[in-house]
């Protein structure tokens, strides 16, 4: 095995991959193909293909980002606020589409700035994903060049998704070119672009989705199962749309449609999710909720003020002058509406993620490593580095990874009602909050 692919395996094994696809996006040789085990994204490699450049290794998030140091060439200076990193502005808003903001996420801000991108000639494409129609459970990343391809994929994917293996695309065909993702997603296209000129040149917009953790592929199939529905009957699944904040919809083969909501009742799916049940151990290491090396992050707007909002609106940080022109560009053409806030109302909406992620980093990094798991580097700007409160805190979602990745308790776990999970959730919010 080469010294480099050697590196990339024990990245896998020693589970601080991310599943981002990076590594296989920039491989010259196609030596690195990503496929699902237990659940998530890993790479696979083909040892004969390699050439030992090791552009994988160098552009791989898994086990290193450099915080300081790409702040530094991408923003050309430090964040001062440590919590939501470098920004230039700070908004809630919508896409004027009514379609595409009721089946879109939050706002169809996603969609929408790219659709205006597109149709501007700003850009020839976009990386976006959606789910297979063949295989409906399965994801899939494509360049998408028209208003249909990315209205295909709209809506947010609580599942794993390698979207940087299109990185491939990007590097075959000249022109200008936007991505969205996940923050280790932008993680891994920012290094991967110090590493490959040709990157740093096509990829002109990086549309990062904030993020408290993922749901491996068992999340899923948990919830299929507790709504009684046979996994290879499904037709057709998404995890969100119908309005905000939506749900999930199931369509099976025999016609019939299910749907739960994604929170709001008693019987809602999200505080399953919420309690990290099926989360990978490296959402538990990682220290960005708000994208925070992207040109402009997105998220659901969850402000009190806006609670009984059933349409749907994005809360929206830019943080470089491209993604200020785009959002001036949508706004002006009449294509979104925008309201600028306080950075505030931005923490406000990512409330005790934003926390976990942030303020208990130390804490939960000791943790596993006392747990025996190695744990990346971030040379990121923390001031907090741990507290013994912080350290229960910490323990409550490694727990119930632990839980739901042993076979019997999953199979017990099916058997708790949704209102339970849902008290379960609440007991640990309130005792983190006070
Ligand atoms: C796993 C996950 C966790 C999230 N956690 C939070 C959170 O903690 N707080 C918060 O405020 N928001 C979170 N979000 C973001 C939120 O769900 C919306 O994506 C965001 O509000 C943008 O909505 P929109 O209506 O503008 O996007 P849309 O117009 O619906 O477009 C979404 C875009 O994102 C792409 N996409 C969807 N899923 C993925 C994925 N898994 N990986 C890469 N690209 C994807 C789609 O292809 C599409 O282009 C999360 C999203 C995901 C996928
Ligand atoms: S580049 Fe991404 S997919 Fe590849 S090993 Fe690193 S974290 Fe995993
Ligand atoms: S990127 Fe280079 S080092 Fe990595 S697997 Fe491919 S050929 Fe080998
Ligand atoms: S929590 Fe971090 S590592 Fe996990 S999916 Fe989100 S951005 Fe990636």
């Amino acid at each position: 095995m080469s010294k480099k692919t050697k590196m990339i395996a024990q990245i896998r094994n020693s589970r601080l991959c991310t599943g981002c696809g990076t590594c296989a996006g920039v491989c010259p040789t196609e030596a690195i193909k990503i496929h699902v085990s237990e659940g998530i994204c890993v790479p696979e490699i083909d040892e004969e293909k390699c050439i030992n450049c090791g552009l994988c290794v160098e552009s791989c998030p898994g086990y290193s980002v450099d915080f300081k140091g790409l702040n530094m060439k991408v923003f050309k200076r430090q964040p001062e606020d440590k919590s939501l990193g470098n920004y230039l502005g700070c908004y809630v808003g919508h896409s004027n589409d009514s379609d595409i903001r009721y089946n879109s996420t939050s706002g169809g801000i996603a969609s929408q700035l790219l659709i205006s991108a597109l149709e501007r000639g700003i850009i020839d494409g976009a990386i976006v994903v959606r789910m297979k129609k063949d295989r409906p459970l399965e994801t899939e990343a494509v360049m998408a060049r028209t208003r249909k391809e990315i209205l295909d994929a709209s809506k947010s994917k609580y599942c794993p998704i390698a979207s940087n293996e299109a990185l491939k695309q990007i590097l075959k065909k000249n022109g200008r070119f936007a991505v969205v993702g996940l923050p280790c997603h932008i993680h891994g296209i920012r290094k991967a672009e110090e590493v490959c000129k040709i990157l740093k040149e096509r990829i002109v917009l990086r549309i990062g989705l904030m993020c408290s953790h993922m749901v491996s592929f068992a999340g899923t199939e948990f919830i299929l199962e507790k709504l009684g529905i046979d996994k290879k009957q499904v037709k057709a699944l998404s995890y969100r749309g119908n309005g905000w904040p939506g749900g999930m919809s199931v369509e099976v083969n025999d016609g019939s449609n299910f749907s739960i909501p994604l929170l709001g009742t008693w019987n809602s799916y999200w505080s399953i999710f919420s309690s990290h049940f099926f989360t990978p151990i490296r959402c538990e290491m990682c220290p960005d909720q708000t994208a925070e090396l992207a040109d402009i992050s997105l998220g659901d707007a969850w402000l009190p003020e806006l609670r009984h909002d059933r349409i749907g609106e994005s809360i929206i940080v830019t943080r470089t002058k491209i993604a200020e022109d785009i959002l001036s560009l949508a706004s002006s053409t009449k294509a979104i509406s925008v309201m600028a806030v306080d950075p505030a109302k931005v923490r406000q909406t990512q409330g005790l993620n934003l926390k976990f992620k942030k303020d208990f980093l130390g804490s939960r990094l000791l943790m596993l490593r006392l747990f025996g798991y190695q744990t990346p580097k971030f040379n990121a700007p923390t001031d907090r580095m741990w507290s013994p409160l912080d350290f229960s805190r910490a323990f409550y979602p490694y727990f119930n990874i632990q839980l739901s990745s042993s076979r019997h308790i999953r199979s017990l776990l099916t058997h708790v009602p949704f209102p339970l999970f849902r008290l379960y959730f609440g007991i640990f919010k309130y005792l983190s909050l006070i």
